[in-house]
């Protein structure tokens, strides 16, 4: 994409209303705008950031054998009374015009248990896994952390069933290993931390990637790498080892409970087992923040002049900023350009008429994991200067050569 045409302005100054890092440097780069308090907008580079972490969440849920549907946002009251949650504080509500009570979905057990019984009645059926990525609404008392904790935020909610907690253990398993590629392929640092498990397991496994700005405290254990959320926390030694622990800060970027049959029973979910005795179907439940991922790759990987995106979920991969407007510059970044495009490799071409100065700020505020730099001085070689986000070395690339060094 052309830079001229990008909608959407870098900026200077931080925005005045916002103290975390991932809202200061989203904002300022053009990826992000805050409307009120925990709701922003996606510009178009934050929407592509948004789509390949999406994308990666999609790709690992479909190997472990999920089926990504969609269920609605808008919930009457109906659905939320039948597992009597219908006066949690974090729901939106709203009314028809025939003054019928509406929630907005903060989490969808109450929408999808229902939907699967409709559908699922023998053992033959399971097991299922259904997931969605969807927006969320959620009433939260404190928005002040940026796209980390939003009053309306994306959300990967999966949804596991099974005949027995034998075969829910096994896929939880599995899922808790798709999670970790998850948080890897993103480049997010993120610890499998036990944390309270609700109504039916003794413990939920929370990711939590370590940082000052988290809103969790996670008690560490480095001696035997068993981590546990403070809310469960009994006494400074280590559960399993005895060992001392560190106090972290950290985010929550995902999120695995087992369920039992918390929803299943109240919502009637059952099946046919072999001798055709009904059983009540065992669930799991497994979430994860496309957003609050985006924003805390932010919060793990920038620098004084901005965002240093990994490769898999920056918004392109190269960076071409022409310098200068003579003849020479202009045809051979437009033909890298094309080319690199016609490779299939996303490209942001900074076309802009504007000095070396303000394109080079740009270009480490908003963070390209590679810039290209087309200039008459290193064209006089035949050669461009290629230049990683997260270094600060330069080499010169023959201009006929560059398409080959990015595409592999
Ligand atoms: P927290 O304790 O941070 O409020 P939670 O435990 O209520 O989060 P879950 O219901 O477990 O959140 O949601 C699953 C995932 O959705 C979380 O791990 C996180 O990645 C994301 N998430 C939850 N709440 C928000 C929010 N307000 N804004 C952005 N992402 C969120
Ligand atoms: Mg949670």
């Amino acid at each position: 994409m052309k830079q001229s045409f990008l909608f959407g302005k870098t900026r200077v100054e931080d925005p005045k209303d916002e103290t975390s890092i991932n809202a200061k440097l989203l904002m300022r780069a053009g990826f992000v705008d805050k409307l009120a308090a925990g709701i922003y907008s996606y510009l178009p580079l934050g929407l592509r950031v948004l789509y390949k972490i999406q994308n990666i969440v999609r790709e690992e849920m479909n190997a472990i054998g999920g089926q990504e549907l969609l269920l609605p946002a808008l919930h009457p009251r109906a659905s939320w009374e039948q597992t009597g949650r219908w006066n949690e504080d974090v729901m939106f509500k709203t009314q028809g015009h025939g003054g019928q009570d509406y929630g907005l979905g903060w989490t969808h057990e109450e929408i999808i248990t229902p939907l699967v019984a409709r559908f699922v009645s023998s053992h033959k059926d399971l097991p299922l896994a259904l997931y969605q990525m969807q927006t969320k609404f959620r009433n939260e008392p404190r928005a002040k952390s940026g796209i980390l904790r939003g009053r309306e935020f994306n959300m990967k909610d999966l949804y596991s069933f099974h005949r027995d907690t034998h075969d829910l253990d096994a896929f939880y398993e599995r899922a808790l290993q798709a999670y970790s590629r998850v948080f890897e392929r993103c480049g997010i640092p993120a610890l499998v931390v036990e944390a309270s498990g609700g109504s039916f397991s003794k413990y939920s496994h929370e990711f939590q990637m370590p940082t000052d700005s988290g809103e969790d405290i996670v008690y560490s254990c480095s001696a035997c790498g068993r981590h546990q959320n403070k809310e469960i926390v009994e006494g400074n030694a280590c559960p399993s080892c005895g060992g001392d622990r560190q106090e972290l800060k950290a985010i929550e970027v995902g999120n695995i409970f087992k369920l039992g049959t918390r929803f299943s029973e109240p919502c009637g979910l059952r099946y046919a087992d072999e001798q055709g005795k009904e059983q009540p179907v065992i669930m799991g439940c497994y979430g994860i923040g496309p957003s609050r991922v985006m924003g805390s790759v932010v919060e793990a990987s920038h620098d004084t002049k901005g965002i240093i995106w990994p490769e898999t979920v920056a918004p392109f991969k190269v960076h071409i900023v022409a310098l200068g407007s003579s003849e020479a510059v202009i045809s051979t970044a437009g033909a890298l350009y094309t080319a690199l495009h016609e490779s299939a490799v996303d490209v942001l071409y900074d076309d802009r008429d504007m000095s070396a100065g303000a394109k080079f700020a740009d270009s480490d505020l908003i963070g390209i994991p590679y810039r290209v730099v087309v200039s008459e001085r290193t064209l006089k070689q035949g050669s461009v200067e290629l230049k990683k986000r997260r270094s600060d070395e330069t080499i010169l690339v023959d201009v006929g050569e560059l398409v080959r060094t990015l595409s592999k």
